[in-house]
């Protein structure tokens, strides 16, 4: 059960979610075909030390069912293939967002991520990482022995408080263009705490900064995709009840249609079309399910600015 002050370590609550998505990232990483290559996930999710996140991590081969057919890896399953499809959406936004001359990165809900060392960053980059204390104390154990390839700022805070007080004290400059990240963040929001993360980003937001976020809708989404999460994760061994941590998608604003009432240029990503355009074939199964799931960008422009 969810409450407005609630927090958590990095095993309990919305803090295993982090370990999910980092565990999908460290079996793509360990394919022969694998689209990007985040070392730090499998340091991160080995160092809890727990049996489920590992087979789930080590790809639980022979999940199969109906909605993967013959495919029987994570790839085959919808979640699986949106997480990947993602990390590659993620880290060629920042990418096009340093060669715009953008050095000040900000991370919502930094989790698991790893980008602030396994991304190449031009000298000079601030990247802040926000998420719960307890959260942030966990990857810093687990990565006390790497180097990230940028200047990292911890900003240990909830994000339904008074977040951007905490970021500014840790020396973000509001006057210089940013890169926002919100990556597996806003369902875990209220509906109207979504919305004043977005109107307090936007404030923040010097022209030229840019956002990226995602957001699965589940709108008209068949139970079978809900079962389907729900048994990847008990057949791992891993005790998560996403239904109870993420908040309705009804109660809350499209963030397509926010960004575009406060002029930002809005671009939409499409998660099947990311992976197939780098030759990976997409069973149809899982495309029907990663069709619930918004992937976009959004530019605040300085005068002629397009993305
Ligand atoms: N962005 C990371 C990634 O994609 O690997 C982590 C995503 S994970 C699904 C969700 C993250 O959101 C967790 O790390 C959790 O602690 C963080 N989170 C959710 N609600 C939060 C809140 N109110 N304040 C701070 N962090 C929050």
């Amino acid at each position: 059960m969810r409450t407005d002050d609630d927090s958590w370590d990095i095993t309990e609550s919305v803090g295993a979610t982090a370990l999910g998505v980092a565990a999908i990232r460290a079996y793509e990483s360990g394919q022969e075909d694998a689209l990007f290559q985040d070392p730090y996930a499998a340091k991160l999710v080995s160092a809890v030390g727990s049996d489920g996140w590992n087979n789930l991590m080590s790809g639980m081969r022979n999940l199969g069912d109906s909605e993967q057919g013959d495919d029987t890896d994570l790839r085959g399953w919808s979640m699986g293939s949106v997480l990947i499809a993602r990390t590659v959406y993620f880290d060629e936004y920042f990418a096009a967002a340093v060669r715009a001359g953008i050095r000040q990165i900000v991370i919502l809900a930094a989790g698991l991520d790893a980008r602030a060392y396994r991304l190449e960053w031009p000298s000079g980059t601030r990247i802040f990482e926000l998420d719960q204390p307890k959260v942030l104390a966990f990857k810093a154990r687990a990565l006390a022995d790497d180097e990230p390839a940028a200047d990292r700022r911890e900003v240990a805070v909830d994000l339904r408080q008074d977040w951007p007080k905490a970021l500014l004290d840790k020396g973000f400059e509001p006057g210089e263009p940013t890169a926002w990240l919100a990556e597996g963040l806003l369902r875990y929001l209220p509906g109207h705490a979504q919305d004043k993360l977005l109107e307090q980003v936007a404030e923040l937001s010097a022209p030229g900064s840019r956002i990226a976020l995602n957001l699965g809708t589940d709108k008209d989404m068949a139970d079978q995709f809900r079962e389907r999460r729900a048994k990847v994760m008990a057949d791992a061994g891993v005790k998560i009840d996403l239904e109870n941590l993420f908040y309705p998608w009804e109660d809350r604003k499209d963030p397509r249609t926010w960004f575009a009432m406060h002029q930002w240029l809005v671009t939409e990503g499409d998660p099947v079309a990311v992976l197939e355009d780098r030759g990976r074939t997409v069973p149809e199964t899982a495309k029907a399910g990663m069709g619930h799931h918004i992937l976009m960008t959004a530019l605040r422009p300085r005068g002629d600015d397009t993305l």
